[in-house]
C-alpha cells in the first residue's frame, strides 16, 4: 500500500519533500571484501534487490572515490533507521543462492578472530576456487545413430561408429569405443546417419575422483566379525553422544594396528544409518591411499577431496555434498569446510600431524575448526593417533576430552622389538650411513622372506658440500640454507626455494680443490643399499621420485605386490601404511629433526620414530626395528624404542609447563621479511618495543613474555631476510588482543612485510 502511494506521488512531484523522512529507514547489507579493506562495510539495499540480497551470497558494491565495482560477501542484513551519513547502494547480486550458511558465516568470523586473519581472507579460504568462480562442467553433446538408410554403403569403420552409437553417447566416448577419428564422426553427422540427442555434463573425471568406487584394485578389508574389547568400548564412547545427538570429543589413543580405522568405519556406518553425513580428515590425501580405499570399499557414496581435483570437479563435488547426496567426505585439512547439511560425525585421523595447520593465511588449525563445528552442530568429534599431540593429551588429562586407549594390536600380533644403535660409536659408522647392525637386520628380514623399509628424512644425495681445508659450506645464493647435492648432474638444490645451482669444482672461499660431500640423503642411501644388497629389488620414495601423478600409488602397489624388497624413503613412508610382510624398519638417523630450533622438535621426533616403527611386524612373520641415533638416552628416543609414548608425554609436559609453552600457554609469532636486512631488524625491533610497552600496561605482565626480535632459524629465504618475535602467555585471547591493538596502528614501511601466526606449529 505504501509503495503504491509513493509511486503515485512520484508522478506529480519532481523533488518530493518526503524523501528525506522515508530515507531514514531502509535495509542495510553488511559486506566483507575478499581483500583490501579489512572492516565490514555497510551498503543500502535498493528496493529492486531486496529479494535477492541475503547473507552468504556475494554482491557487487561500489568502492572508493571512483566507485569501482567490487565483489564482496554479504554477511548480514538489517532493516531500520539509516545513519545520518549517506550510504552507497549495492549494485548487484552475484550468486543465485547463498554460498555460505549462517553457521559458516559465524565460523569464518570466529576463525578470523582466533587466528588474526582478515574475515574476507577466511571467507575466500573456506570456499573452493571452483565454487567461487561458479565453474560448471562443460556440456558435451550426445550423439545417436538415426537409423536412416545410407546413400552409399558405409565403410567398416563407419559401421563400427554406428554400432557404438546405438544409444546416446558423447563424441569423445564414441571415438574411444569405436576407434574412429573425429573426421569420420563429423562425416556421419553431415550425411544424417548420426544426430545430436541432447547433451550431458562432461564429468567423467568426477566419477573417477571419488563419488563412485575407485577404479584401482580395492584391497579386501572386510568388516571383522568381532571388535576387540578395546575397540568396542571406543566405539561405544563415540556412539553414545552420536545417538544422544550431543557433542563430545573422543580421542582414540591407539598403537599402530590397534584397529582405530575399523572403529572410525563402524562409527561412520552408524552415522549413515541415521541418514547423516560424516567428514573424515586425513593428513595429506596422497599419503593415505589405503585409508581412502578402505572407506571406498566399505561405503557406497564417498567423496574424496584430494589436491589433484580441478576447479570444476571441486565445484561438482561441493554441489553433491551440499545437496546431501554424499554420505562420507574424506579429505585433507580443507575438507572440514565441506558444506554437509546433515552432518553427524567428524573424524580426524593422525590428529598430531602438522599438515592440519595451514601454513599460509588464514593460518587456521583444522582440529580447532572441527571442534567449533562439532560443538555448533552437536555432533561427536573423534581424534585418532598412536602419538597424540601434547595439546590433545593435555585436554584429555584436564578431563575436557575423553581418551580411549587401544593398547594392543588386533589379532594378537606383537609390537616389534626395537634396537637402538649408538652412532657415536665409531664401529657403527664403519659401513657409511648403514651400521653393521642395521645391515644384519636387513639380511635377517630378507632371508626370512620379508620386506624392509628404511626411513631417512633427508632428500638428495649429500646434505651439504663442504671444503675440507677451510670448512666453507656451499649455500644457496638467495637463502641462508646449505645446498643439497643431487645426482645425477652434480646439482646443488636449495630445499628452501628450489633454486638449482652448479656446484663449484673448488672452494670459492679458499680455492682448495677438495670439496667433500657430507651427510647422507635418500639418494646416496639408495645407492649404498643397492651396492650392499645387489640381489634385492630397491625403490626410493621421496618428493624427488614421486613428482608425477599416481607415482606414489604405483610404488606402494608394487611394494604391496612384493615387487620391491627394500623401500627407502622420507617421512612419506612413515604414515598409515599396512604391509604385513614388512619385517624390518630401519630409522637411519633418528636425530635429524631433534635439534631443530623448535620447542616441538622432541615431540616430532618421538612421533615420527613411533609411527615408522609401527610399520614393522604387522603380519605373522613378526618384525624388528633398528633405530640409529647419536642420542640414545633422549626421552623421545627412549620412549619410541620402548613403545611407551605416554612416558614421553610425562617427561615432556613438565618442560612445556615450566616454559609456558603450549599446551600450557599460547604463542603469537610475528615474522618480518625484507630484502633489506637493516629494515627487517628495525621493524622487528619496533614491533617488539611496542608490544613490550603494551604488555607493561596489563594487570599481570609477569605472565606475558615478548621474546625477540631475533633472526629466524632460517634467516634468509628467497632473498628476503627474516626476523621473528613471539608473544607468549597463558591466555591466547589476551595475547591476540595485545597484538591486535599494537598492530592496528602500525604504519608498515614499503619495503617490509610481516605476518602473524597464532599458535604456530613450526618455528623455522
Ligand atoms: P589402525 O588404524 O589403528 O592402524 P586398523 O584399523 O588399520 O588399525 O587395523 C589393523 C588391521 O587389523 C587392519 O588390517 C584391519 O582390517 C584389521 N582389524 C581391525 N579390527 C579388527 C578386528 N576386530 N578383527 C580382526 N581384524 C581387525
Ligand atoms: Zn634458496
Amino acid at each position: 500500500m505504501a509503495d503504491h502511494h509513493t509511486s503515485q506521488r512520484q508522478l506529480f512531484e519532481s523533488q518530493p519533500q518526503w524523501v528525506e523522512d522515508d530515507a531514514r529507514r531502509g535495509t542495510i547489507a553488511t559486506v566483507v571484501l575478499p581483500d583490501g579493506v579489512e572492516k565490514p562495510l555497510d551498503y543500502l539495499v535498493p528496493e529492486s534487490l531486496l529479494a535477492t540480497v541475503e547473507p552468504g551470497r556475494r554482491v557487487r558494491v561500489p568502492l572508493g572515490r571512483a566507485n569501482r565495482e567490487r565483489i564482496a560477501y554479504c554477511v548480514a542484513i538489517r532493516s531500520g533507521e539509516l545513519p545520518s551519513t549517506p550510504l552507497k547502494s549495492v549494485a548487484g547480486v552475484e550468486d543465485d543462492s547463498p554460498l555460505l550458511s549462517p553457521r559458516m558465516l559465524d565460523l569464518t568470523q570466529w576463525m578470523s578472530r582466533r587466528w588474526m586473519a582478515r574475515w574476507g581472507e577466511v571467507l575466500e579460504a573456506v570456499l573452493p576456487a571452483g565454487v567461487r568462480l561458479q565453474r560448471r562442467s562443460r556440456m558435451a553433446p550426445l550423439l545417436v545413430a538415426t537409423g536412416a538408410t545410407p546413400v552409399r554403403k558405409p565403410t567398416p569403420s563407419q559401421l563400427q561408429v554406428l554400432a557404438a552409437a546405438a544409444t546416446a553417447i558423447t563424441a569423445e566416448e564414441l571415438s574411444r569405443q569405436s576407434g574412429a577419428s573425429k573426421a569420420i564422426i563429423s562425416r556421419l553427422l553431415r550425411c544424417g546417419l548420426l544426430t545430436q540427442a541432447g547433451s550431458t555434463e562432461r564429468s567423467t573425471r568426477l566419477l573417477k575422483s571419488g563419488l563412485v568406487k575407485s577404479d584401482r584394485t580395492p584391497i579386501s578389508h572386510d568388516r571383522p566379525e568381532q571388535l576387540s574389547s578395546a575397540q568396542s568400548s571406543a566405539l561405544e564412547a563415540i556412539l553414545t553422544p552420536l545417538r544422544a545427538g550431543r557433542h563430545e570429543t573422543i580421542v582414540l589413543f591407539g598403537v599402530t594396528g590397534s584397529g582405530k580405522t575399523e572403529v572410525y568405519l563402524q562409527a561412520v556406518e552408524e552415522t549413515l544409518s541415521y541418514g547423516k553425513q560424516a567428514i573424515v580428515l586425513v593428513p595429506e590425501i596422497s599419503l593415505t591411499p589405503q585409508t581412502c580405499d578402505r572407506f571406498r570399499a566399505r561405503f557406497g557414496s564417498v567423496a574424496v577431496l584430494h589436491s589433484h581435483l580441478t576447479a570444476t570437479e571441486r565445484h561438482a563435488q561441493w554441489r553433491e555434498i551440499s545437496a546431501g547426496r554424499v554420505g562420507v567426505i574424506v579429505g585433507a585439512r580443507s575438507a572440514i569446510f565441506a558444506p554437509a547439511p546433515r552432518l553427524g560425525l567428524i573424524v580426524i585421523d593422525e590428529e598430531h600431524e602438522t599438515s592440519f595447520k595451514q601454513a599460509t593465511a588464514p593460518r587456521y588449525h583444522a582440529r580447532d575448526v572441527a571442534e567449533w563445528i562439532a560443538k555448533a552442530e552437536g555432533v561427536p568429534l573423534v581424534l585418532g593417533s598412536a602419538t597424540p599431540s601434547l595439546e590433545t593429551f593435555a585436554r584429555c588429562l584436564r578431563g575436557e576430552w575423553k581418551m580411549c586407549s587401544l593398547a594392543n594390536r588386533v589379532g594378537g600380533s606383537q609390537l616389534p622389538a626395537v634396537l637402538t644403535v649408538d652412532l657415536r660409536d665409531p664401529k657403527s659408522r664403519s659401513l657409511g650411513a648403514v651400521s653393521p647392525r642395521l645391515t644384519a637386520g636387513i639380511k635377517w628380514a630378507l632371508a626370512g622372506g620379508g620386506q624392509v623399509m628404511l626411513l631417512l628424512n633427508r632428500r638428495g644425495f649429500a646434505t651439504h658440500v663442504q671444503c675440507r681445508a677451510c670448512g666453507h659450506t656451499a649455500r644457496c645464493p638467495q637463502c641462508d640454507i646449505a645446498l643439497t647435492l643431487h645426482q645425477p648432474g652434480n646439482r646443488g638444490i636449495c630445499h628452501g626455494c628450489g633454486l638449482v645451482s652448479r656446484l663449484p669444482g673448488k672452494c670459492p672461499a679458499c680455492n682448495a680443490p677438495e670439496l667433500t660431500q657430507r651427510g647422507t640423503g635418500t639418494q646416496r642411501l639408495e645407492e649404498q643399499i643397492r651396492a650392499c644388497f645387489p640381489e634385492a629389488r630397491v625403490a626410493r620414495m621421496d618428493t624427488d621420485t614421486m613428482r608425477s601423478r599416481g607415482s606414489h600409488e604405483r610404488t606402494l602397489d608394487a611394494f604391496r605386490a612384493r615387487e620391491i624388497d627394500i623401500l627407502v624413503g622420507t617421512q612419506m613412508i612413515a604414515k598409515g601404511l599396512d604391509f604385513p610382510a614388512v619385517m624390518l624398519v630401519g630409522v637411519v638417523n633418528a636425530d635429524a629433526a631433534l635439534h631443530l630450533a623448535d620447542f616441538r622438535a622432541a615431540e616430532r621426533t618421538c612421533q615420527l620414530v613411533t609411527q615408522v616403527s609401527g610399520r614393522s611386524g604387522r603380519g605373522p612373520l613378526g618384525g624388528r626395528v633398528v633405530v640409529q641415533t647419536s642420542t640414545p638416552d633422549h626421552p623421545a628416543i627412549l620412549a619410541a624404542a620402548s613403545h611407551d609414548y605416554e612416558a614421553f608425554v610425562r617427561s615432556e609436559l613438565p618442560i612445556r609447563e615450566a616454559l609456558s609453552y603450549p599446551p600450557f600457554g599460547s604463542i603469537v609469532r610475528i615474522v618480518v621479511r625484507s630484502v633489506d636486512e637493516q629494515a627487517v631488524s628495525n621493524w622487528a625491533t619496533h614491533i617488539a618495543d611496542r608490544l613490550r610497552v603494551e604488555v607493561a600496561t596489563r594487570a599481570n605482565p609477569v605472565a606475558l613474555r615478548v621474546l625477540g626480535p631475533a633472526p629466524a632459524p632460517i634467516t634468509r629465504l628467497r632473498d628476503r631476510f627474516r626476523w621473528h618475535l613471539q608473544v607468549q602467555g597463558p591466555d591466547g585471547e589476551i595475547l591476540r588482543e595485545i597484538v591486535s591493538k599494537v598492530t592496528a596502528s602500525l604504519k608498515t614501511p614499503d619495503n617490509v612485510a610481516w605476518i602473524v601466526d597464532v599458535d604456530p606449529v613450526e618455528m623455522l
